[in-house]
């Protein structure tokens, strides 16, 4: 018996249903209720809340969210293997999980959920990127979600939540920082995962801020960050030449080195330039 619930070990789980991991779904599944939960704990206080998990898989992050008391769990799921084990899952906690099958590149969740909402997943990493991108960009904000709670290869979380001066630092860090708070809450080691992947895992914790840090043009900020870290060695005079024909005068008004490189440069200063290069 585990300790969160009255449902069979995810062991039993999958061997009862032949839920053989498959690659190409990015299956790697985590075993651990306690960890499971733990990972849930993350999320915050969830009883008020409608949450989305993404990728659910045979439930062990359901199972968790439910005990930890979420209000309701949407869960989509593109492998339909998975569905009698969640619909197992629904039973034991009547009226309180709903499962979609299909991809959830496809699927808007929205019509499915009641505000508030937060979004806990431990993601196929074959989409995972895709869809932190797609939670980050949407066309209103502040977002329909709280809070996003998300496993990642640990190379990917280190990318949300890099510093400028550091390698991982980019794209990805100014998108998620500009409107969140982000920070690494949970590391994990392959062996965590059945079967294990090749590399180490992280959960990001992402907390939806009212209004972005600093102000700038979503697109602006976009594109400057996008041509600047295409060539991040080289000097902004040169990698943002494209940018604006008088770049190295944009720069300075930008109170920015036009000798500085892309990934010296803190967000501030990148809203900072987009302000600028907006300014016809
Ligand atoms: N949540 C489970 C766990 O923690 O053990 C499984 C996580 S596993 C890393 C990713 C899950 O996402 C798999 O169940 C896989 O079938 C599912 N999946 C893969 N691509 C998907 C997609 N495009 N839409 C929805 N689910 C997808």
């Amino acid at each position: 018996m585990n300790t969160i619930d009255q449902l069979p070990a995810l062991r039993d789980v999958i061997e009862k249903h032949d839920l053989r991991a498959r690659k190409s779904l990015g299956q790697n599944f985590l075993l651990d209720l306690n960890l499971t939960s733990k990972i849930a704990r993350q999320a915050g206080d969830l009883s008020q809340c409608d949450v989305l998990e993404i990728g659910p898989g045979p439930g062990g992050l359901t199972r968790g969210l439910l005990a930890q008391g979420a209000r309701k769990v949407l869960a989509i799921e593109k492998d339909a293997r998975c569905l009698p084990a969640l619909a197992e899952i629904g039973a034991a906690y009547p009226g309180r999980l709903d499962v979609i099958e299909g991809d959830a590149l496809e699927i808007d969740p929205l019509a499915y959920l009641t505000p508030p909402i937060r979004v806990a997943s431990n993601l196929p990493y074959n989409v995972g990127t895709e869809l932190l991108i797609r939670w980050l960009t949407p066309k209103q904000w502040p977002p329909y979600w709280q809070s996003l709670t998300l496993m990642f290869q640990r190379e990917v979380a280190q990318r949300i939540v890099a510093e400028p001066g550091s390698k991982a630092y980019g794209r990805l860090a100014i998108l998620a920082q500009w409107r969140c708070d982000a920070r690494i809450v949970i590391n994990l080691p392959p062996e965590a995962f059945s079967p294990p992947p090749k590399v180490s895992s992280a959960v990001v914790h992402l907390t939806a801020l009212p209004e972005p840090r600093f102000p700038a043009d979503f697109k602006t900020l976009e594109r400057v960050v996008a041509t600047a870290f295409n060539q991040r060695r080289k000097m902004l005079r040169a990698s943002l030449k494209s940018a604006a024909p008088d770049i190295e005068d944009r720069l300075i008004a930008a109170g920015l080195k036009p000798t500085d490189r892309a990934e010296q440069i803190p967000l501030e200063g990148f809203c900072a330039l987009a302000r600028e290069i907006k300014k016809t």
